[in-house]
């Protein structure tokens, strides 16, 4: 395929605010790619050139990419800054100035452009801003103007057209298995691989048994197993029966890899977090008694003088690009191990939990930074109140409790594994993570700020959309409403994106993208909001809703709080 075809289907991807539509385009686009690049082309409708969750990231500053489009085009830096600063986007100023030398039939192939971005993305050392731009002038020089503002977007990292992961599974499936009856089972390869151009790849050319067969792999992450919620330790011993009880940590999820002495590390969203973890790294190298192994942790900051774990505020102050030698020293980290997922080569879980945890035990030596889990197997209710009030006294979050013959259901959340944790008197016993849809500009002091409420949404797994939920107005500082200003104008959009579902039009519409964390007194019902909204029944909604924190240094958008949760949640709390 020639890159100026697959940006007219960017055009068309960008263009549209109807999810089946994107699924359509999608489809089209895949039916067209040859098998050969196929696995290219979906990390490039990602705005990428390899998975998520490996660290290969093109990342030029907008200075540098705007010299490159100033040297292609003739023109001077400046010119180009100007004219940025004016549009607010690189891509259109690099499509404004390159329409002026009217290139027509660019034969660049994506082949090609995948290949040189890929160049840019490894080039280190001496002079690597100028050979970057070098390789960007050439492919600039040789394009269309459409295809000139979606090749910058990507090294800027900005391609954004909006496209779930979800939404690509259905592009895939309608393509090339022509519906969606065996999309189940594409999702179940993502789930165990994490990985859409590994999928597209198979997919095309090998079939569907190739897909069932994609197992999980040592260096690719396996989405995480999640909770579910449950009110009181009554409700869990009768719907669970016999559990192993653990503390549930409040820090960060880390699913740990060693294959031999390399070891990488990813977070709950798939991101390639090892080289912010230096003493985990060296701890598994250390602990781990197997030459290749996948570990689920959550890992901690701890302060050695007190023998202290501290609070998720400290914490989550090593998740940095920069200074990380300096904050391990400051804040060294414990991880707790509560999993084995793969140990030797072969994948543990389709294993019952009790085995792997049996396994865990013999395969991670005690005494060091990383920490077994204790647990305990436990099947009267009584029992399990006082573990529960034995973590808060702890000052941990709750407790996990997991069902001992369940297997490890990659990116599930049901009830094998559920959390309990304490409850404050009108409060729900848990927050709940919403998507900012937009905003609603406020009135008097507010308006200097540019928002006085957010509209926010939760996530539909089923039809991968963002449905509203709430207006939040309380909760934030006059800085924070700042800081959501400025973050929400970068991502403002002149019509409802595709993907979102709401009744309500806010002033600005945003992409979904900025999760925050948000606790309410109680879930109620609304005609209002279309979350869990059908042609009879009302909507659910958030009464007092008040922003917590954000959360989308850990969370993408589709880790937002589902309909279902929130359904599930609004029956518990009559309980
Ligand atoms: P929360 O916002 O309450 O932390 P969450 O949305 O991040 O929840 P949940 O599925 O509700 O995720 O809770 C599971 C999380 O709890 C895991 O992702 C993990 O980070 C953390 N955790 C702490 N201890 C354990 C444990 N023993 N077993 C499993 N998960 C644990």
């Amino acid at each position: 395929m020639i890159f100026c075809q697959l940006s007219e289907y960017f055009e068309k991807l960008e263009g549209t605010s109807s999810r089946l539509a994107l699924i359509d385009i999608l489809s089209d686009l895949f039916k067209k790619s040859e098998k050969d690049e196929i696995e290219k082309i979906t990390y490039l409708v990602q705005g990428r050139i390899a998975p998520f969750f490996e660290s290969l990231e093109i990342g030029m500053a907008e200075k540098t990419v705007a010299q490159s489009i100033a040297s292609a085009y003739g023109l001077t830096k400046e010119d180009v800054i100007k004219l940025y600063n004016k549009l607010g986007d690189m891509g259109i100023a690099a499509e404004r100035l390159n329409s002026k030398f009217k290139i027509q039939n660019s034969k660049l192939s994506v082949e090609k452009v995948f290949e040189v971005l890929t160049k840019i993305a490894k080039t280190n050392g001496e002079g690597t801003v100028e050979k970057r731009q070098n390789l960007l002038i050439d492919l600039l020089k040789n394009m269309d103007s459409s295809s000139a503002k979606y090749l910058v977007r990507i090294p800027l990292g900005n391609l954004r057209l909006g496209i779930g992961d979800p939404t690509i599974l259905d592009g895939l499936a309608k393509a090339i298995l022509g519906d969606k009856s065996k999309r189940k089972l594409l999702e179940n390869a993502y789930n165990r691989t994490s990985d859409l151009g590994l999928i597209a790849k198979t997919l095309k050319e090998k079939g569907l048994s190739a897909i069932e067969k994609l197992t999980v792999q040592v260096g690719k992450p396996i989405r995480s197993e999640l909770c579910e919620r449950l009110p009181n330790p009554e409700k869990a011993i009768e719907k669970m029966e016999k559990v192993d009880v653990q503390y549930k940590y409040d820090g960060f999820r880390v699913q740990v890899h060693k294959n031999g002495s390399n070891i990488s590390m990813y977070s709950r969203n798939l991101e390639n977090m090892t080289h912010m973890f230096p003493e985990l790294i060296e701890a598994t190298k250390k602990q781990v008694h197997a030459e290749t192994a996948i570990l689920d942790t959550e890992a901690l900051a701890y302060n050695p003088d007190s023998e202290e774990f501290l609070p998720f505020q400290e914490t989550t102050k090593r998740r940095r690009k920069h200074g990380i030698a300096e904050m391990a020293l400051k804040l060294p980290l414990k991880a707790f191990v509560f999993d084995i997922l793969y140990k030797n080569g072969k994948s543990l879980i389709d294993e019952p939990l009790s085995k792997r945890l049996e396994i865990l035990k013999e395969t991670v030596r005690e005494d060091g930074v990383l920490i077994p889990t204790k647990n305990q197997i436990v099947s009267d209710a009584k029992t399990l109140t006082i573990l529960l009030e034995d973590s808060i006294s702890k000052g941990l979050e709750g407790i996990v409790v997991k069902k001992l013959e369940s297997k490890y259901e990659a990116g599930a959340r049901n009830f094998n594994w559920v959390k309990l944790k304490r409850h404050s008197a009108g409060e729900l016993n848990d927050t709940i993570d919403c998507v900012i849809l937009g905003y609603v500009t406020g009135k008097g002091k507010r308006i200097s700020f540019g928002a006085g409420a957010l509209l926010v949404g939760v996530y539909d797994q089923e039809k991968d959309e963002f449905i509203s939920v709430s207006k939040i107005g309380t909760g934030l500082s006059d800085n924070e409403w700042r800081e959501v200003h400025k973050r929400a104008d970068k991502i403002k959009v002149d019509h409802k994106p595709a993907r979102v579902n709401s009744l309500i039009t806010p002033s600005v519409w945003i992409k979904p993208e900025i999760v925050i964390e948000v606790l309410a007194d109680e879930i109620t019902r609304s005609p209002i909001h279309t979350a869990g909204k059908t042609i009879d029944e009302p909507g659910y909604a958030l009464r007092f809703p008040r922003l917590v924190s954000f959360r989308d240094k850990d969370k993408k958008p589709e880790d937002a709080t589902t309909v279902k949760e929130l359904i599930q949640m609004y029956k518990d709390q009559s309980k």
